[in-house]
């Protein structure tokens, strides 16, 4: 590794003593940033409505740890169907996966809620209050006067509150809106434990966002490290053309009527622009790194200087290695096709499983430790435990349990009526009757339909034991 590749010993925010380094990017403005900011107020707007918006009476988005359960656009996921839970995070990872082949860390940029809320939020409080980069350079260097006082106490006043708004949102998805309406309602004194963590999540985002900042980018997100492993020279990312930037003679300071061509320096101008703006401190011109969230900050930094020197714009830009050194377009890899054949594969096998998945779900199984009973008149009888699982918002009543291939009886040890509730669960005893002459052998399959005011809601199976030799 060459002196030229120095950078990638240490990264930008931590000084030669291992001290945090504070950046002060300067405020972005172009059309990407535009745009970005566009992208940012609808995701902002979804984020705070989701968990508040109800599809056939669910939440939206519910990720209910703490009791398994989980809603995804409004379809209610229990326990039971962790399977499709587990594809539909294996799709996301695919999904994440390709598109960060292909497009590298536009994600970061454009999607991630880190980067939405540092860079669209919280950042531009700062600028705000604070005023651009000289500015809070200027504040930083300040003693603690009157002045620095009021603008900090502000700032972190007002990063309070909006982080506690997003503990509250956080909240609603962890443990539903209406739980979350109701605890505010009757006041946190009734509700001492869940009060402390929302103060908890406050504390976490006020510190990621008032402090940790693009630190959580560079040192903690899994994703920023994947990186590495991800990107090939075909991959999309916003980089800097060194082809034309630096040309035979390298960057230098503009002059005004100098032939640049002529004396072979390149389009670089070495306005320092495109690293002042920064978000992760890093000087974009020293190639694809690790610390780049791909935000486009510096591209609307250089375009806005190519614009005012009267050079072409682009020269950082969304390319691939491969097309800043060989001008070669964007292709579709074996790779991506690869990850694309997988994605298609499991969408589909999800949506089957969707579309066969049951809105109710039972479950009956043998009283563990129990044979069968022998009975008058031939009729053995086995006891059995049953769940019957209701996922959707409307409750069941008049439950009966009917034998769909056999002639037989099931009775229910209680005599009141079965009624599964609401995104809720019955359960209990039966006993299930056959005649000795119907049986198949020790162990028979019987099919069991679940009727709710005689509607055939759900079926199932299970063994019925009979003596091992009977005729
Ligand atoms: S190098 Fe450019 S795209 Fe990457 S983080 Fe810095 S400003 Fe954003
Ligand atoms: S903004 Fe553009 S011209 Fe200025 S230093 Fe960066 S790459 Fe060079």
């Amino acid at each position: 590794m060459g002196d030229k590749e120095n950078f990638r010993d240490s990264i930008g925010t931590i000084s030669e003593e291992g001290k945090r380094q504070w950046i002060f990017p300067k405020k972005p403005a172009g059309k990407f940033y535009k745009y970005r900011k566009y992208v940012s107020y609808f995701l902002l707007v979804a984020l705070f409505s989701a968990p508040f918006i109800k599809v056939n009476g669910n939440q939206f988005l519910l990720f209910n740890v703490l009791e398994r359960k989980f809603n995804i656009f409004g379809f209610p996921f229990w326990p039971q169907d962790f399977y499709l839970f587990v594809i539909s995070m294996i799709i996301g990872i695919v999904f994440v996966a390709l598109f960060t082949v292909a497009f590298g860390r536009i994600f970061c940029g454009w999607i991630c809620p880190q980067t939405i809320f540092m860079e669209m939020v919280f950042r531009r409080i700062e600028y705000a209050i604070e005023g651009d980069r000289g500015k809070q350079i200027r504040l930083d260097k300040m003693s603690w006067n009157a002045e620095k006082i009021r603008k900090r106490a502000l700032k972190w006043v007002i990063f309070f509150i909006i982080s506690f708004l997003i503990a509250n949102v956080f909240l609603a998805y962890l443990i539903g809106s209406d739980r979350l309406i109701l605890y505010v309602t009757e006041g946190p004194q009734n509700h001492v434990s869940t009060f402390i963590g929302l103060l908890i999540f406050t504390g976490v985002f006020y510190f990621v966002f008032a402090w940790f900042r693009e630190q959580v980018c560079i040192i903690a997100c899994p994703y920023g490290r994947l990186q590495g492993v991800l990107l090939d020279t075909k991959s999309i990312v916003v980089a800097y053309d060194h082809k034309r930037g630096e040309a035979e003679q390298g960057r230098k300071k503009f002059r005004k009527n100098e032939d640049r061509k002529t004396l072979g320096f390149g389009d670089c101008i070495d306005c320092m622009q495109c690293v002042h703006v920064c978000p992760t401190g890093i000087d974009i011109r020293n190639g694809t790194q690790l610390e780049c969230v791909n935000c486009t900050a510096c591209i609307d930094a250089c375009d806005d200087i190519m614009e005012s020197v009267n050079y072409p714009k682009g020269l950082i830009r969304y390319a691939s290695e491969e097309n800043i050194e060989k001008k070669k377009q964007f292709e579709f890899t074996a790779r991506m096709k690869g990850y694309a054949a997988v994605l298609v594969i499991l969408t589909g096998v999800l949506i089957g499983m969707l579309f066969l998945r049951s809105d109710v779900e039972a479950v009956v199984l043998r009283l563990p430790g129990q044979l069968y009973e022998m009975k008058d008149d031939n009729m053995i009888s086995n006891v059995y435990t049953y769940k019957l699982i209701n996922k959707t918002t409307k409750e069941y009543h008049n439950i009966e349990l009917k034998l769909l291939n056999h002639n037989g009886n099931i009775n229910f040890v209680t005599h009141v009526e079965v009624v599964v509730p609401a995104q809720g669960l019955s359960e209990g005893t039966l006993f299930i009757e056959l005649h000795q002459a119907t049986l198949k052998g020790h162990k028979t399959k019987v099919e069991i339909g679940v009727y709710s005011n005689g509607e055939l809601i759900e079926s199932t199976t299970t063994n019925f034991l009979g003596p091992r030799s009977f005729r």
